[in-house]
């Protein structure tokens, strides 16, 4: 009797991660009649919209815009109630996604894979699990999210805290209570920014620990009516491509001029505009050269600071909060509700690390240079090892026993962000040096895993076994994509963008700024080209 996906032990694709991408990757290969098998290491489905459930979280996107495409009749049906929607209302639409088209069959829960290795004479993956899975598959698809591996926050003492320890990433599904409590937040990031307010609301006391200070923008967000809801979708086909078309996936009118050409009272009621439009990259869509000239970038910071001056009531604090460190959105900027403000009540306290750095945890509480600060709860938002951390974490051996992890020990080498040299028939979604994260990953996603099961009904149809990346392709790509960051300001911060907020990481620009509409010719214009760039192999075809 022929094997089946999720018990067999031999499947056609292999789909590492249950999130918005990998359910999109097997809906679609599923499409093509390929047998595939889902693993993910969580006890549901939903990757990112599982994991960070820490109060507070919600998408930065608006919800209209940040959710599949594919399927108009589920645009249709499916209502959101929020203008931006909160971590539990994202997880019941994939929920509902995954029953609709019925997908959870085909995946396996509370299993992560641990190894990888191709085997070059089958022309297949042999993959391993932590739970003694052994599955043999042609085609690895990595869907494992480009923020998926927590950061150590590597403080020493933390083992001897005996209060309770949560970290945003790994939040708990049974309700924590902050009532009556001490809480400390260490990590003032999007994570960071986003539980701060909320906790602030149920905690006795909390102080938060920051060591750099964001750029937090106002989302305004608010229920959505049924009237705008109604309007959308009226035109959402035309809406959904606009999408695609756009540079980053959401739509908007393009900057025009340079805000040093602006007089600053044009500059100041177009930044105020952008303020009060609650959109994460308003003030980045006001001038041209927001992120590629410093000057003009500096309009923009002192614009926040002065927002952080009028919020917050204690000049000390509202300095302490103001980032100088590092221009405008060359660490993402965060979208917040109500963090500034959290800070003028009387049990909200900051620390600031720069001036009092964190000695050591001890068994009651945090120990700064300043003394201890007594503590029950200690939350860390420390952020991820992002876009290469998933895929570093499993043990991938390709073709000659050469592993990812030496290949990319200087950083991660691969073409268009899809396939990297010498790992036959793997693919990775979201991953780096792609527009990903610099994206709405929704439709990001969509664009990668639709080029991808292109690509393997092309192999199928033609009746080749292999796709590879070209090495010299892969050398271009990688100078192209470093060569794009490097004209913009972006390599002048230390953030998990540069890789730097991870200690021993190569510092490299991983994520591809030149646009998801650029990117996405560019990877159409290799599948044209019979997939320039890539090496196809098999009985079929050669080349
Ligand atoms: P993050 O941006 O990397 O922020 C981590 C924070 O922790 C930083 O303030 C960092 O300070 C601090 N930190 C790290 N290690 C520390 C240590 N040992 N001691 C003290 N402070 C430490 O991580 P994140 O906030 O989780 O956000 C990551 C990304 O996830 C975001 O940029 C965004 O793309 C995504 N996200 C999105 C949403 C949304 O859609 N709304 C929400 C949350 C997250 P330094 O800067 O000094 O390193």
């Amino acid at each position: 009797m022929e094997n089946t996906a999720p018990g067999a032990d031999r499947v056609d694709a292999l789909v590492v991660g249950a999130g918005l991408s990998g359910l999109y990757q097997l809906y679609r290969l599923r499409e093509l009649g390929l047998r595939v098998a889902v693993f993910e290491a969580g006890e549901d489905i939903g990757g990112t919209w599982y994991w960070n459930r820490y109060p507070g979280a919600r998408c930065d996107v608006e919800s209209m815009s940040y959710s599949y495409s594919f399927s108009p009749e589920l645009d249709q049906e499916w209502e959101w109630s929020e203008r931006y929607a909160s971590q539990p209302e994202i997880l019941r639409y994939i929920h509902h996604v995954a029953d609709r088209f019925g997908l959870r069959g085909d995946v396996t829960l509370c299993t992560r894979v641990t190894h990888a290795a191709y085997d070059d004479t089958a022309h297949t993956w042999r993959v391993s699990t932590d739970t003694g899975r052994a599955v043999t598959t042609r085609f690895l698809i990595l869907a494992s999210g480009c923020m998926s591996v927590p950061k150590d926050p590597g403080i020493p003492g933390l083992d001897r805290f005996t209060g309770e320890v949560l970290h945003t990433a790994r939040w708990p599904r049974e309700e924590v209570s902050f009532t009556g409590k001490r809480v400390a937040v260490v990590g003032t990031g999007c994570s960071g920014v986003q539980a701060v307010p909320v906790i602030a609301g149920r905690a006795a006391a909390l102080t938060v620990f920051q060591r750099t200070p964001a750029y937090a923008l106002p989302a305004h967000n608010r229920p959505l009516l049924d009237a705008e809801t109604a309007e959308l979708k009226s035109r959402y086909p035309q809406f959904r491509r606009a999408q695609r078309l756009s540079r980053g996936g959401t739509v908007f009118e393009p900057p025009a001029g340079s805000a040093l050409a602006a007089d600053e009272a044009e500059r100041t009621a177009a930044y105020e505009a952008a303020w009060e439009s609650g959109l994460l990259s308003g003030l980045l869509r006001t001038y041209t050269d927001i992120l590629t000239d410093e000057k003009a970038n500096e309009t923009v910071a002192e614009f926040v600071r002065s927002k952080i001056r009028s919020a917050v009531d204690d000049p000390e604090t509202a300095e302490a909060l103001s980032p100088r460190t590092f221009p405008f959105a060359t660490k993402r900027p965060c979208l917040d509700t109500g963090y500034y403000a959290a800070y003028n009540l009387p049990h909200v306290k900051l620390v600031d690390l720069r001036a009092t750095p964190i000695e050591t945890i001890t068994p009651r509480g945090i120990r700064t240079t300043e003394g201890e600060h007594p503590l029950d709860t200690i939350v860390f938002a420390t952020g991820f090892d992002a876009l290469t951390g998933s895929q570093l974490a499993i043990d991938i051996v390709g073709r000659a026993e050469m592993s990812l992890r030496e290949k990319w020990a200087d950083g991660p080498r691969n073409h268009l962000g899809l396939m990297t040299a010498g790992f036959p028939n793997l693919f990775t979604v979201l991953g780096p040096l792609s527009p990903s994260v610099l994206s709405n990953i929704a439709v990001s996603l969509e664009q990668q895993v639709e080029w991808i099961t292109d690509c393997i009904a092309h192999l199928n149809r033609n009746g080749l076994t292999e796709i590879d990346a070209a090495p010299e392709a892969e050398e271009a790509w990688g100078a192209h994509v470093a060569e794009l960051a490097d004209a913009t300001l972006y390599p002048a911060a230390e953030s998990w963008y540069m890789g730097s907020n991870v200690p021993g990481k190569p510092r490299v620009f991983l994520a591809y700024t030149g646009g998801l509409d650029r990117y996405r010719a560019a990877c159409e214009a290799s599948a044209r080209a019979g997939y320039s760039g890539f090496v196809l192999s098999g009985e079929g075809r050669e080349r």
